[in-house]
């Protein structure tokens, strides 16, 4: 039985250790996606797709903005691309591959936050083109991306905007329906485009304007010149999105067409057979058969519907807009699902309701917004609740929202949103709930403690502790060090991105880097309490430019200010160091999507260098207001080895302790200079031990080069992150651990007093994730024989030992992805 289960769970740990690690794969064929689409190419025509369903990914919760997958045999589409979006579909294994239309409904975070990491994902994977929908400003978007991304090639993106016509593939027709608020005014209205006067319009005409006939005929590029008028953010307009599925004919009933005495087999069958898949009579042999005699009945050309109403200045215009009008009336295709992406307060509102009731009885409707409690980092969950019974203080059990009280009860078919839970539109149409998550914690906890040697060692580990117990002097509380993001390149299950929570003072915090997630993360750390600490947020430092370090960044702008509001407090802009780079960044943001750049006092990472001469007054009166506002005797940054204009950075606490933060970078000597004698030194290690050419060539660090950092600066404590996310769980651990240095997970808490505590958790870490370090060890191994093999045969010359070395460094594992 032991053996067996023991088989079974390494068999999972292989299946999930591949998962992940997408570098781990042969490189796919770039062209096979376009391949595969030529050869079903013509035949989609008729057919129409037997299988069609529409998945919840982001119930809207305030962690994880509203997002929609849907899938059909022939094509996969996203509904909006809030932060943490991608993570999400890697985590339950919604594929990104076909992922070749995402459609937004409108130009907010909440729906474009993971639009950069989904994005260089989608181009990693070889996906050639992809299509997005929605606000015309998408294009600017695209384009501010690539002030941090590059030039992004490899995938080709394009924008439809509302204006364009009709969009037509294998499963369906999506009409696009732009909706304006009626508050088109105040301090938006510079940004409204002068075709559009406030109140020169109709309800109608304003409200449906993107679909009148003329404007569908216009061919493809011209909808994109047209809307080039409308540039500039544009917070009155949101994208409605009305889908048709296409209509799937019957299949012929061969049997009986034979029993009847068709021709079946013959050339002849073709043309009846096309005929009554067609709803037509045939006449043969002078006798009259009917379609319904030889055909299943046809699938009749449901629709669905996704349309946000983001506030109350929306209702009005949705319930008057004329194209939502026909689709409830009798006329045209029948609704099966109405997807609601609205807060509670448009749901209360009785004219939204009467208009959701205008659909009818048979009409499903699928509310997404922050009522819906539902967990959606499952795996997160889990390994936050078995670390949890190795040290109670340094892994806190993460809070997951309650379900709140039920919403406004409707006269019409209403399901609330939850992580995962299904619509299917074909064959039957259905709710199907078998997929959706449920978080037993009971269940984590009875999985662990079966594990060969976990309870053994943790006891050893307590034991151990009572004997030596850490000195009451070092227990203070302040700093406290939470590790939010300690993985690399892009967020997965286990580990997010880049971003460490520094709480100076119960009322001062400081965040290093802040990757894609850093809020959700958050959220999922403190629950109730999130407001709280954004309130203490008094300064962000930014690594460097690479996306897994400052996506984050907006959403933690936008959510500080809502949480001052809430608090009562007054609102001042956030200090952020970082490379001055980042200001185009923003400035784009500000001017496609929402008001950002009042949010930031940017002083300029290299402001803070060693002996930096800094002539701007502004500058300097801001970095006396970081210091004042961190209490801190000093903020130093130092250029480090990764890529341009990349810093490390090293704060000194006018209680005397050092906290040095490595960024991403390669051994760096000015680092060690920089943090002499540090009370505590996070550094990336982002590869293991015998990787070094694979870390040279992708400029980070391995486990030993990082302790040996730490060693030559003589560092009190060394913590390790930054992990590549070949590493879901664990890293490999080197030789020279030793009693200084410690491993971040995601939430973990660390305070000084915890230095002597961290090391000798390591005994019960290594019997958790036994099965996964089992496995990079044998890879390892593998690799390691992989190199010998190659060195016997460099005995013939240079030229072979090249070659293998360019092997290896071509092998899968090393192929070269996003930078990070
Ligand atoms: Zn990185
Ligand atoms: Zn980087």
């Amino acid at each position: 039985m032991w053996a067996l289960r023991s088989l079974l769970r390494s068999v999972a740990g292989r299946a999930m250790s591949q998962g992940p690690a997408r570098r781990q794969r042969p490189p796919k064929d770039p062209l096979r996606h376009l391949r595969t689409r030529e050869k079903r190419g013509p035949s989609w025509g008729p057919g129409g797709p037997n299988t069609v369903y529409l998945q919840v990914v982001a119930a809207g919760d305030r962690d994880a903005g509203a997002a929609l997958y849907v899938f059909s045999e022939y094509n996969r589409y996203l509904f909006n691309c809030g932060e943490g979006v991608q993570r999400l579909m890697q985590e339950h294994k919604l594929k990104v591959a076909r992922l070749d239309n995402i459609f937004l409904t409108r130009m907010h975070w909440s729906n474009v936050g993971g639009l950069c990491g989904m994005i260089l994902t989608l181009k990693e994977t070889g996906l050639p083109k992809c299509v997005l929908s929605g606000p015309p400003q998408l294009e600017k978007y695209i384009e501010a991306i690539k002030i941090f991304s590059g030039p992004l090639k490899g995938i080709e993106l394009a924008v439809r905007p509302h204006s364009a016509p009709e969009y037509k593939d294998e499963t369906m027709t999506v009409h696009q329906v732009p909706i304006y608020s009626e508050q088109r005014c105040g301090k938006h209205r510079l940004s409204t485009s002068p075709e559009r006067p406030l109140g020169s319009l109709s309800p109608e005409q304003s409200s449906d304007s993107g679909s009148t006939e003329n404007e569908q005929h216009l061919p493809d590029g011209n909808g994109i010149n047209i809307n080039r008028k409308r540039d500039g953010r544009d917070p009155s307009l949101v994208v409605a999105f009305v889908c048709k599925l296409h209509v799937k004919k019957g299949n012929f009933l061969v049997l009986k067409a034979k029993d009847m005495g068709l021709p079946v087999g013959t050339a002849a069958i073709a043309p009846i057979i096309a005929a009554v898949k067609d709803g037509k009579s045939i006449i043969y042999e002078g006798k009259e058969i009917l379609p319904e005699e030889l055909c299943t009945p046809p699938d009749p050309g449901v629709a669905f519907i996704v349309v946000e109403c983001p506030d109350e200045g929306f209702i009005q215009p949705i319930c008057e807009n004329a194209t939502f009008k026909r689709y409830q009336g009798k006329d045209d295709t029948p609704v099966a699902l109405v997807v609601h992406i609205a807060p509670e307060s448009v749901l209360l509102d009785s004219r939204y309701q009467q208009w959701m009731e205008r659909f009818g009885p048979d009409t499903q409707h699928l509310i997404l917004n922050e009522n819906c409690a539902s967990v959606h980092n499952l795996r997160s969950h889990k390994i936050q609740t078995q670390l949890n019974l190795i040290h109670p203080d340094i892994f806190p059990l993460l809070t997951s929202s309650q379900s709140k009280e039920e919403g406004p009860t409707l006269c019409v078919p209403t399901v609330q949103g939850e992580c995962l839970l299904k619509y299917q539109l074909r064959p039957r149409r259905e709710w199907q709930r078998d997929t959706v998550i449920t978080c037993n914690p009971d269940e984590f906890i009875a999985e662990a403690l079966e594990l060969t040697n976990f309870q053994e060692s943790v006891q050893e580990y307590r034991r151990n502790m009572q004997s030596s117990p850490v000195p009451a002097e070092k227990k203070s509380q302040y700093p406290e060090i939470i590790f939010l993001g300690t993985g690399s390149a892009i967020p997965m299950k286990i580990r997010n991105v880049s971003s460490t929570l520094v709480n100076l003072s119960p009322d001062k915090a400081l965040l290093l880097d802040c990757g894609e997630g850093t809020f959700g993360q958050l959220c999922r750390h403190y629950g109730d309490q999130v407001d709280r600490v954004l309130g203490t947020l008094a300064a962000v430092f930014v690594s460097h430019l690479h996306a897994d370090h400052h996506t984050g960044l907006l959403n933690i702008l936008l959510q500080r200010e809502r949480a001052l509001v809430s608090l009562g407090k007054p609102f001042h802009p956030l200090l952020v160091v970082a490379p001055t780079q980042l200001r185009a960044w923003l400035q784009q943001y500000h001017n496609q999507c929402q008001e950002v750049l009042h949010h930031v006092s940017m002083i300029p990472a290299k402001c803070l260098q060693k002996g930096a001469e800094v002539n701007n007054p502004t500058v300097e009166k801001l970095i006396r207001l970081l210091l004042k506002a961190c209490d801190l005797e000093e903020f130093q940054t130092c250029l480090v080895r990764h890529c341009k204009h990349a810093f490390g950075c090293a704060l000194v606490h006018t209680s005397g302790w050092k906290v040095v933060y490595s960024g991403d970078t390669m051994p760096c000597e000015a680092l060690v200079q920089m943090g002499k004698d540090a009370t505590l030194l996070i550094h990336e290690a982002t590869l293991e031990d015998g990787l070094e050419e694979e870390a040279v060539e992708k400029t980070h660090s391995t486990t030993s080069q990082a302790i040996g950092v730490g060693m030559r600066m003589n560092a009190e404590f060394i913590m390790l992150n930054h992990f590549s996310q070949r590493y879901a769980k664990i890293p490999l651990f080197s030789p020279d651990f030793n009693e200084k240095v410690g491993i971040a997970f995601d939430h973990m808490k660390v305070h000084f007093g915890d230095f002597p505590t961290i090391p000798k958790l390591i005994p019960p870490l290594k019997a958790l994730f036994a099965d996964d370090i089992e496995e990079m060890v044998e890879r390892r191994e593998k690799r390691e024989l992989r190199l010998v093999r190659a060195a016997l045969l460099s005995q013939d010359g240079e030229s072979q030992q090249k070659r293998a070395h360019t092997e290896e460094l071509q092998s899968p594992q090393s192929k070269k992805v996003r930078a990070w």
